[in-house]
């Protein structure tokens, strides 16, 4: 019963402590995570009510998010909000054990799925773009990328440098809300990073969360410092302020190969994100709001260029790969045949975890003390004592990551495992170790959430690429078994067009009902991931499956 919550445009700071305003820890946690989505440490562009993602947002208009605010205030413990692209458009009666929010954010029919209408819906207020997390209320900031990054570079240095990029050169582009992982899961790995940004007040923010150590004007210079460090065996990080191309083009000048190579700049998004070379920030940003059509045909040579400069300097011998932005298919749109001639991190590195029902699993302290997170850790080290690459994992995430935001903890947990972790923080939380509810979630970006055929579902093995009814199965198994809050997205991660993607967010209350709810939804969530590889042929997803005596119908046992 405190007074309601004033909402005025900029960042925002998400209730914290064992209290509630709410009628439900549930709807409480929706409201706590919607508004922590846009904390100063957390949103990218908090004033527009953009968390990350280029133009990913949180809701559609300041007084769309303030209307969400006050009715998950008053919602009931047995009604359901729903929520369309940002704006809050019903509740109604459902049930205690419902979902206390349903949300749906950019989708469109499939003839019209594409950027030019959806941005003529956006500009009439009737749309807004989700991104993946950004939408659906459950982003962490740069960590909920992290131990994905760290993973893939970590899969490429086992691959190639011996199991360490101990004096290896890892280069990239794009220092924003995800990219910015990539200069400290690079540094994690023990390899030496340059990575190019357009925008220094986004590099800074990478100084200033300790993701990123140095920052340079001068290409050369910077080129110099990483090559040092690289020599010495330094794992240093430095991000430059430049064009990605201008980084790769002076390379090949100067005759320097990368070992790793890749790319996180919002090329997605030709007009929104992606910044054309041969021009200043400055001038880009006049030019994407006087004539945004000359804008995005720019943006499309650079990003051809781009990926030619990516394919010769895989020739040469960078270990070279897409970082799920779309940058090839965008390529090859405007004309580069070959734009897919280097592959996309998922088929490359990520899919055999996916077979086994894991994927970016995530969880937020609602009461804003770390000292929950640190229980957390600790419960996920003795549930899972024989997993070394997890207990390294947790040691240098204590270490290491700068909270943004409510404290949270990202850790790449599969079938089975995700449940046994919900339980046990719901235990924690009933027993007082843990001073207020913990809630759940995950990315879209997992293993039965998303039809992304340039990204998670690239090259699946049956063709089924572009087959969208399983995240619709997933969201709808979540919805079923109760989660917190669901959501249904379209154009996360690749843009308009290109991908379908569900997500789900449960709460550790403490209760016996949070623990049912935990074991249905933590178990049947990564199931479908599981099943959705089953169904295309993976033999790690077969033996996943038998072993964990699944109900697959025509799984042959
Ligand atoms: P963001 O919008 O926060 O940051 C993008 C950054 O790229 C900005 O800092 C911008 O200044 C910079 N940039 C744009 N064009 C550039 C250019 N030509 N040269 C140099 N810098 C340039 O986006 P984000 O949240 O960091 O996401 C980056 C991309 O990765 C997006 O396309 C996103 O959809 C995708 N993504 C990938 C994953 C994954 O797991 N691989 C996850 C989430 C998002």
């Amino acid at each position: 019963t405190s007074a309601p919550l004033q909402i005025t445009p900029g960042p925002q700071v998400a209730p914290r402590g064992p209290e509630r305003r709410c009628k439900t820890w549930k709807a409480e946690a929706a409201l706590r995570m919607l508004l922590n989505n846009l904390d100063a440490e957390v949103a990218e562009d908090p004033g527009n009510l953009v968390v990350y993602g280029g133009t990913g947002k949180a809701a559609r208009t300041w007084d769309d998010l303030r209307a969400i605010v006050r009715t998950l205030e008053r919602l009931e413990a047995d009604e359901t909000l729903l929520v369309q692209s940002g704006r809050p458009v019903g509740v109604f009666k459902t049930t205690e054990f419902a979902p206390r929010v349903l949300i749906a954010n950019s989708n469109l029919v499939g003839h019209w799925a594409n950027w030019a209408h959806f941005r003529e819906l956006e500009e009439a207020g009737k749309m807004m773009y989700g991104q993946m997390t950004a939408g659906s209320w459950i982003y962490i900031g740069t960590q909920g990328i992290l131990q994905g990054t760290y993973e893939t570079f970590a899969a490429s240095a086992a691959k190639h440098f011996g199991g360490s990029l101990d004096g290896r050169l890892v280069v990239t582009a794009g220092l924003g809300g995800m990219g910015g992982a990539q200069p400290l899961a690079a540094t994690m790995n023990g390899g030496t990073c340059i990575a190019a940004d357009v925008d220094p007040a986004r590099i800074q923010m990478r100084l200033d969360t300790r993701y990123c150590d140095e920052l340079s004007h001068d290409l050369d210079a910077a080129i110099d410092r990483a090559l040092e460090w690289k020599d010495a065996k330094v794992a240093k990080s430095i991000g430059v302020v430049c064009n990605a191309v201008d980084l790769l083009q002076r390379l090949i000048e100067r005759g320097i190969t990368p070992d790793v190579l890749t790319d996180q700049t919002s090329a997605h998004d030709p007009i929104g994100g992606y910044v054309p070379s041969g021009m200043s920030l400055e001038q880009a940003l006049a030019l994407r709001a006087s004539d945004p059509a000359e804008y995005e045909r720019r943006s499309y040579a650079t990003m051809v260029r781009h990926c030619e400069l990516m394919i010769e300097l895989q020739a040469k011998g960078a270990d070279t790969f897409d970082y799920g932005n779309n940058l090839r298919g965008h390529a090859k749109e405007a004309g580069l045949a070959n734009a897919f001639d280097f592959e996309g991190f998922v088929p490359k590195y990520v899919r055999p975890l996916f077979c086994e029902g894991k994927g970016p699993f995530r969880w937020a302290a609602l009461s804003g003390d770390p000292a929950d997170i640190a229980v957390t850790d600790r419960i996920v080290k003795e549930l899972f004592p024989e997993d070394k690459a997890l207990l390294r994992w947790l040691d240098m995430a204590a270490e290491r990551i700068q909270f943004q935001g409510l404290p949270a903890r990202i850790c790449w947990l599969g079938y089975g495992d995700r449940a046994k972790a919900g339980l046990a923080f719901n235990e924690a939380v009933r027993r007082g170790e843990i001073s207020a509810p913990i809630v759940i979630g995950r990315d879209h970006l997992d293993c039965g959430s998303v039809a992304s055929p340039n990204r998670e579902t690239e090259a699946m093995k049956d063709g089924t690429d572009a087959v969208s009814d399983w995240p619709i199965l997933n969201a709808m198994l979540n919805v079923a078994s109760g989660a917190a809050w669901v959501s249904f997205h379209h154009g996360g991660g690749v843009g308009i067009g290109y991908s379908l993607h569900s997500g789900q967010v449960s709460v550790a209350d403490g209760t016996d009902e949070a623990a049912q709810a935990l074991e249905r939804v933590l178990t049947n969530d990564p199931g479908t991931g599981v099943m959705r590889h089953v169904d295309a042929g993976y033999e790690i997803a077969e033996n996943c499956a038998r072993a964990k005596g699944m109900d697959l119908p025509l799984l042959e046992s």
